[in-house]
């Protein structure tokens, strides 16, 4: 039996990185057994639908190089991919299991229902759902002649169809990651399984299309554990148990300390991203972060979800995606929630930047560069990035710094202009480009040399004149090297830079008087 697995997000938001692992671990689990990998958009709840919410799961994923086998807009055989293109094909099945006797017609209004809850409560039930204990003395198919309810659907009452969970029955199955689950059907309730409007709810559906869709293992998060005693009751009442799939419910992504699941609300206090994309919500405009615009590669992205409640057997940290699909195993899947830790993730982006060639650098920072105006080669860009990469995290500081490398600054750091600068302090520094003008030879080595035998000859401490330089050739105080920003510009740019800083400075100080 060949594996097939699916990640069926609910369009209802932003996909969170809670989300993005759900999908890598399918993905994952899909490519190390060279099965298939299938995408399902679930929008069977109509109302809760978010605008956008579709396309930027699909484009999420793409970003971080999951690909696909099966999915919204492909032709799989097994399509269409997203269930409310599906709607016509569910109503048959909850037939079959009215017919059957595992499910019934419910015409409760929300009054009634409430009414319900109300009763139970004053009669100090702890259970306050529609179930075996309560439904036989509700507005339902099960206390009412078959004539009375062809009447009232002829009529168009509003109705739901309910699944009829047995009482006293114990539900046993193997989750892959908790191992052996027990639940008694005394603590399930009746789910609607469809409503009148011709909508199957999440349950039915989902469980269908795993059916239809030949699904193997179901992985998803932890917060399905409670749905699925009834989902694997599903199947029996289907007759479906030899296709019933394999569950694994994964663990919980924690905020940093460990309390509670990670929010959106954890990374705007403690500044940094949950999403993987920049996010607009389209009702508030309100704008979230991404890791992509946070500056970080989808691969270090990727390798850091992946040993978020995960191990790789060698304990190694740095693993490509192909290693990843090699070592990964559900085994290994942690059944406690795993942290989040921004600093490990920061980490990982770092590692991989030093890792990278200049070269594959070049390309993330080519069209910011080309905004600004620079026409530079991609092999001089290849070796700017070369030289940045080390002392850089994100994406965003390499352009930021590389860009401060092409362009010569025409804003300086104040506060260090205004620290160390004294006025007619040009003098050090004309006579600098004079020396610099005699170097023949620019290489990294070669001007670090030049540039301590300058300090030593002139008799002037470092920190009075190299924090100053620094500014002058790029703007800010961040960077690279002294010695490796002018090896980088060259004779002719690192000059004409500090003849163009000399006057700024005293302009800058004169205005503070
Ligand atoms: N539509 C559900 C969600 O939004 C899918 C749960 C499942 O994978 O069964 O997470």
């Amino acid at each position: 039996m060949s594996v097939r697995v699916r990640f069926a997000p609910s369009p209802t938001g932003p996909l969170h990185i809670g989300g993005v692992r759900t999908a890598l671990y399918n993905y994952l689990f899909a490519r190390h057994h060279k099965g298939k990998f299938i995408i399902r958009v679930e929008d069977t709840d109509q109302n809760r639908l978010v605008e956008g919410a579709e396309e930027y799961m699909l484009e999420s994923l793409k970003w971080c190089g999951l690909e696909w086998d099966e999915g919204p807009g492909s032709t799989g055989k097994f399509g269409p991919y997203k269930q409310s293109e599906r709607k016509q094909l569910y109503y048959p099945y909850v037939q079959q299991l009215i017919a059957s006797g595992h499910a019934y017609y419910a015409f409760d209004t929300p009054d009634e229902l409430d009414a319900m809850r109300e009763k139970l409560k004053a009669a100090g039930s702890t259970s306050l759902q529609y179930d075996a204990a309560s439904r036989s003395s509700m507005n339902n198919s099960l206390n009412l002649t078959a004539e009375e309810v062809k009447n009232r659907i002829q009529a168009g009452a509003n109705y739901v169809i309910r699944v009829k969970i047995p009482a006293e029955e114990e539900v046993r199955f193997t989750d892959l990651i908790r191992g052996e689950v027990v639940v008694s059907t005394n603590q399930l309730d009746d789910k609607v399984l469809f409503k009148s409007d011709g909508m199957p709810t999440y349950h039915l559906a989902n469980i269908v299309d795993d059916y239809l869709m030949k699904i193997t293992h179901v992985i998803r998060g932890e917060e399905w554990l409670p749905s699925a005693p009834l989902h694997y009751l599903l199947y029996k009442f289907f007759g479906w148990e030899a296709a019933r799939p394999q569950f694994a419910h994964l663990p919980l992504i924690l905020r940093p300390d460990g309390n509670g699941k990670l929010s959106k609300r954890d990374g705007d206090r403690l500044g940094f991203p949950v999403f993987p994309l920049n996010w607009k919500d389209p009702l508030s405009g309100e704008l979230s972060l991404g890791f992509r615009e946070r500056g970080f590669f989808p691969d270090a992205f990727i390798n850091m979800l992946a040993l978020i409640g995960w191990a790789p057997h060698e304990g190694k940290e740095m693993l490509t995606l192909e290693e990843l699909i090699n070592d990964f195993s559900i085994d290994r899947i942690h059944k406690a929630g795993a942290r989040f830790d921004f600093e490990k993730a920061k980490w990982f982006n770092h590692e991989y930047m030093k890792q990278k060639s200049g070269a594959e650098l070049a390309t993330y920072v080519a069209d910011a560069l080309k905004d600004h105006g620079v026409t530079a080669s991609m092999d001089a860009v290849a070796g700017v990035c070369e030289t940045l990469k080390a002392r850089c995290t994100f994406i965003t500081e390499l352009r930021e710094q590389a860009i401060n490398l092409f362009i010569a600054p025409t804003v300086f750091e104040e506060s260090v202009v205004r620290n160390k600068w004294l006025y007619g302090a040009g003098r050090n520094f004309h006579q600098l480009s004079e020396d610099l003008l005699g170097l023949n030879d620019f290489a990294m080595k070669s001007v670090d040399d030049f540039l301590h035998g300058f300090l030593k000859k002139n008799n002037i401490k470092a920190g009075d004149i190299l924090p100053l330089l620094r500014v002058m050739l790029i703007g800010t105080k961040n960077g690279p090297a002294v010695f490796e920003i002018i090896s980088l510009l060259g004779q002719q740019e690192t000059v004409a830079r500090i003849h163009a800083a000399i006057p700024a400075f005293d302009t800058l100080i004169k205005s503070e008087e």
